[in-house]
């Protein structure tokens, strides 16, 4: 009983920090005290409330206590102790500084030592990047990053965000729209060029030799006379002058910009103007991965919290863990830090949870051969098999203001893409709604006809600034799970009770918003009938879920093994297309001359940062795709290929890229190879694709989302030969 009342009351201080990061920021904590019991009122979405007096609401009632939620939200909203200081955040991000603020707690309670209000140069933190650059063990540039990491939380632990995104070369939270750097270049050669005595000329054709600005601008400033020693940069400044630079827009933002980076470049000494100028190009190329900051952070955090006692490897794991729930859960680096200062890394599953406005990182799923192999995987388990939807993923949040966004896989904020979806059309019971969060795929829909349009034809929409009158391909929402209800986190629930909410939340209308469709068999031919028909109605095959306990819960971000794509054209190859990024291509001959006629593509290594080359393609191409290509690669065409490419000397193509564009490719399988480089460090040679094949192009997708090396190593042990 107690356990049961202790759950609950942290199911209620939960919703009532979460209220705080929508609540106006003038909101006092009295009105927020009063709304709060009214949001518990609904917050039993499963129905599965303690005996619920109301009739039938399509969401059943729990019982609520107001006393507790007075108490915890004065608790948390008081946030007195401020001291710790606070790291730049984009001004945009209002959920994200409600959070903050309503997370800023005493250092001394964890046992840490009080922050020093020093600063962290910037040149202490290009020390560190250069020796990770001159380091190939991973274990060891974790163990380098974490060191540094630690040594801010306890110089000045207010510079420890913006110095973890420094580190992965990030402005803010991907969900924060305007953080993107994007500088071209030619104007960084221009920059480099005025502010350091050199030519134009004299940078290019270093820059042909070198094929790195940053070098580049390192040398050039350490032969330019200076008449007195400038000011040390800090990492401080030239975070928030690049956050500066990101955002400036309009009018003269390109001289602005321009401006920003001399001032910066004249103050640089040593190593900072190499990384610098790297930073500025968005690829710091020291092979240092995402991945590896967030263990190092871990282990810098806990050691802090351990007032620098070394603490257990098992310790460790139990941290990284808990930092990359949290981290899924709220893709924000100052929440989740802020968070495990205040709180303590343990406790962080009972703070950073699923917020509307805060997109999660959706769960994947994994490629499956043949009905026999989902059959055998999942045997003795209840699962649904849900039409695969040929889309883009749109994950759609609805906040208690009554606004709606809807996030792209990626986390990117697509709202303005879709001006004519309007959740709030949808809903059930808008009275007793505040907040949801949908998982969805957004499809073509032909309005004449009623049915589902190829993909091919919503990637003919503009992705930016559309107006409702403008739109001409109209977009049905196909909802498959719902995350979040009335602020209570749903995930950890099994599939079958979110599914039950989802059909109680929401009103489906038939081209607009339908859920997905689904059936429930353990039948091998009810199963091949099934994916029959979802091929007819144009779908590009099932979703395979199991239904029932733990297995069953939503997974955010990881590739799992409870959900399986089962793809009707791939069944018979390696389960699965991949998705490769376009490093370089080869001039087109015959019919093909004065395009592109061939591409070398590669896999990202989220390790170290890498594109490993994996094939060359040129089939599957029409002829205005080879335009398009040859339209939208050549601005990004480099003299020398990126450091961060691996590859071999032998057959290389006439013209490198930036890596910015993904093929969406099938191959009939793979192999070891002399020539290929994807997933070398696996077995000593590299894996390549054979007779790969173009399918489309992946517009949704981030370079850095390319199928990774390990995924092509999987792919590559998956095949019976090999296995
Ligand atoms: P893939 O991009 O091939 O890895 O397939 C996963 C994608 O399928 C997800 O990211 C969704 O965008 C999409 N999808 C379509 N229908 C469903 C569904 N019923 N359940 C989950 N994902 C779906």
């Amino acid at each position: 009983m107690l356990r049961l009342v202790r759950a609950e009351m942290s199911s209620i201080k939960k919703q009532a920090t979460l209220a705080k990061f929508f609540s106006s920021k003038k909101r006092s904590v009295e009105e927020e005290k009063s709304h709060e019991p009214a949001k518990k009122l609904h917050s039993d979405p499963i129905g599965a409330g303690s005996g619920s007096p109301s009739s039938s609401p399509p969401l059943a009632t729990g019982s609520s206590d107001a006393g507790s939620v007075k108490v915890e939200t004065s608790a948390t909203s008081t946030g007195e102790n401020t001291k710790a200081g606070t790291p730049t955040l984009p001004d945009s991000d209002e959920p994200a500084k409600r959070a903050v603020a309503a997370t800023k707690g005493d250092p001394a309670k964890l046992g840490a030592s009080a922050p020093k209000d020093s600063k962290i140069l910037y040149a202490e933190m290009c020390n560190v990047f250069n020796e990770i650059e001159g380091t190939s063990s991973r274990l060891q540039i974790v163990k380098l990053c974490g060191d540094f990491l630690y040594s801010v939380l306890l110089k000045a632990r207010k510079d420890i965000v913006p110095i973890t995104y420094l580190l992965i070369n990030k402005l803010g939270p991907d969900y924060q729209p305007g953080l993107e750097l994007g500088l071209g270049e030619g104007l960084l050669m221009k920059t480099i060029s005025e502010s350091c005595g050199k030519s134009l000329q004299q940078i290019k054709a270093r820059y042909r030799e070198l094929g790195d600005l940053g070098r580049i601008a390192q040398e050039a400033r350490a032969v330019q006379p200076t008449m007195f020693k400038p000011k040390p940069l800090t990492t401080g400044e030239v975070f928030s002058n690049l956050q500066a630079i990101a955002r400036s827009q309009g009018k003269d933002s390109q001289l602005r910009k321009v401006q920003l980076i001399k001032r910066m470049l004249t103050a640089c000494q040593g190593l900072e103007a190499k990384f610098l100028i790297r930073s500025l190009e968005s690829k710091l190329r020291i092979g240092l991965a995402e991945k590896s900051v967030l263990v190092a952070l871990s282990k810098a955090l806990l050691t802090y919290e351990h007032n620098g006692k070394e603490p257990s490897s098992e310790l460790v794991d139990t941290a990284e863990q808990k930092i990359r729930d949290a981290f899924c859960q709220v893709p924000n680096y100052q929440i989740v830090i802020e968070t495990a200062l205040e709180h303590g890394i343990m406790e962080l599953d009972k703070h950073c949870v699923l917020t509307p406005g805060i997109p999660l990182k959706p769960m994947l799923a994994k490629p499956s051969k043949s009905i026999s192999e989902v059959l055998d995987r999942f045997q003795g388990q209840r699962f649904t098999c849900e039409y695969k939807y040929d889309g883009e993923r749109a994950q759609v949040h609805l906040l208690p203001d009554g606004s709606m966004r809807i996030y792209s896989r990626n986390g990117e904020n697509m709202t303005e893409r879709y001006p004519e979806i309007r959740i709030s059309d949808f809903i059930a019971d808008p009275a007793r709604t505040h907040t949801l969060i949908l998982d969805c795929e957004a499809v073509a829909w032909d309005k004449e006809k009623n049915t589902i349009l190829p993909f091919q034809v919503l990637s003919t929409r503009k992705r930016k600034g559309v107006a409702v009158e403008d739109v001409k391909v109209r977009v049905c929402l196909f909802a498959f799970d719902i995350l979040c209800y009335n602020d209570e986190p749903l995930i950890t629930r099994p599939l079958a009770e979110r599914r039950a909410c989802l059909e109680r939340a929401l009103v489906p209308v038939p081209g607009e918003l339908q859920l997905a469709s689904e059936v429930t068999t353990m039948s091998l031919d009810e199963l091949q009938h099934y994916l029959d028909q979802a091929v007819r109605d144009c779908c590009e095959g099932l979703m395979v879920k199991i239904l029932e306990g733990e297995e069953s819960h939503y997974e955010p971000s990881k590739r799992s093994r409870n959900w399986l794509k089962l793809k009707k054209d791939y069944l018979q190859g390696v389960g699965d297309s991949l998705d490769l990024c376009v490093l370089g291509a080869y001039y087109g001959r015959g019919k093909r001359t004065g395009t592109y006629g061939g591409f070398l593509l590669g896999c990202y290594n989220q390790d170290s940062g890498e594109y490993e080359t994996c094939c060359k393609i040129g089939t599957g191409f029409s002829e205005e795709m080879l335009q398009t290509l040859f339209d939208r690669l050549s601005p990004t065409a480099i003299p020398t290929p990126k450091a961060f490419y691996v590859h071999s000397e032998s057959a290389p193509p006439d013209v490198w890229f930036e890596p910015t564009l993904l093929f969406e490719v099938l191959t009939a399988d793979l192999s070891l190879s002399p020539v290929y480089k994807a997933g070398t460090s696996s077995y000593g040679k590299g894996i390549s694709l054979r007779f790969p094949r173009f399918i489309r192009l992946r517009d949704d997708k981030t370079p850095e989302e390319a199928t990774s090396s390990e995924q092509v190593v999987e792919f590559y042990e998956s095949q019976s030969h090999v296995s």
